[in-house]
């Protein structure tokens, strides 16, 4: 970790430091490709991430080698994207489980390489720096730099606004981090819009598109063969975690006032038992889909209360009937 004064690298490179981008003046003699303003910043980014990405920045960051022909200059600019893709999805992957243990300020230089690495393959409007925008935020909040977590999440509402393509997973990050900005805010009103009302929404649809697919399958399957079925949300591990998060959170800050607004709280406790039939738990699934109708029951139309009765059928007739392969 020595001191090398910049004018010991090749002319024409912008030297910046790579957690704060000012004027560097050393760099990490290790890889030679990384530079920093300061013995700060060099401990805080090894610490976060540099020490796992270090020797992978040194191809990515030398001058390109002489090809001999179009084709290998495509082949190299391939192998270049490919290694950068999968440090997006690598610095993203450590910034998270920083998150998850609550080490707000180890996540931020991995966040931000994961966000500069999604700016150079995707381009700066692009719906897939969202997500990296999203861990910035979280990290922010997390050490209470509000004004800067306002800033990243404005980045994110507004690169939503203008795609379309964004999936229910990241519409479903971003309101979940504005709900916790406006609850750092104290601003409860807006907190509770970002927490509950479109989020649920979201959810629901996704869920519902995917169960009518597959309630029907699997209805035809139990006729004929009996077959053994496996979890399928279309959702990986972690998605669906975060799923049942936002949704139980949700349903505890409705139930109190079902009473108001019973057709919400149906819709909650319904994507819920769609979610769990999904996950193949019949178990709670049966749970969320019984609280479901008798809350319908008592507030909502027959024919609402039709829908879900169908449902619950449908969850009874799986757990009767153990489906064996
Ligand atoms: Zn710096
Ligand atoms: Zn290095």
């Amino acid at each position: 970790m020595n001191v090398i004064y910049p004018l010991a690298v090749p002319k024409g490179r912008r030297l910046c430091c790579e957690v704060c981008e000012a004027p560097a003046k050393r760099v990490c003699t290790a890889c030679t490709v990384t530079y920093y303003c300061g013995p700060v910043h060099q401990r805080a980014d090894w610490g976060s991430i540099h020490e796992k990405i270090c020797q992978l920045l040194i191809p990515l960051r030398t001058a390109m080698p002489f090809y001999n022909s179009e084709e290998e200059r495509q082949h190299g600019l391939q192998q270049l994207q490919q290694r950068q893709k999968h440090l997006i999805e690598f610095c993203y992957t450590v910034a998270q489980k920083y998150l998850f243990e609550g080490k707000h300020e180890d996540a931020v230089p991995a966040a931000l390489h994961s966000l500069r690495f999604r700016m150079n393959v995707h381009g700066l409007n692009s719906v897939e720096l969202v997500p990296a925008y999203l861990l910035l935020a979280e990290a922010s909040l997390g050490l209470g730099r509000i004004v800067q977590a306002e800033e990243y999440l404005s980045q994110a509402q507004w690169t939503v606004l203008k795609s379309t393509d964004c999936s229910n997973a990241t519409y479903s990050l971003l309101h979940r981090n504005l709900g916790l900005l406006y609850m750092a805010k104290e601003n409860f009103e807006e907190a509770r819009y970002h927490l509950a009302n479109d989020v649920s929404e979201i959810w629901h649809k996704y869920l519902n598109d995917h169960y009518q697919v597959l309630s029907q399958a699997r209805v035809q399957q139990i006729d004929l063969l009996g077959k053994q079925f496996v979890n399928d949300t279309g959702l990986d591990e972690a998605q669906e975690a975060e799923a049942i998060r936002i949704l139980t959170s949700i349903l505890s800050i409705r139930e109190p006032t079902s009473d108001k607004a019973p057709r919400k709280t149906v819709l909650v406790l319904k994507t819920l038992a769609m979610l769990y039939y999904l996950m193949m738990d019949s178990l709670k699934a049966h749970e969320y889909a019984a609280r479901a109708l008798s809350l319908a029951q008592e507030h909502l139309s027959v024919e609402e209360q039709n829908v879900i009765q169908e449902l619950l059928t449908l969850i009874t007739t799986e757990e009767e009937q153990p489906i064996t392969s």
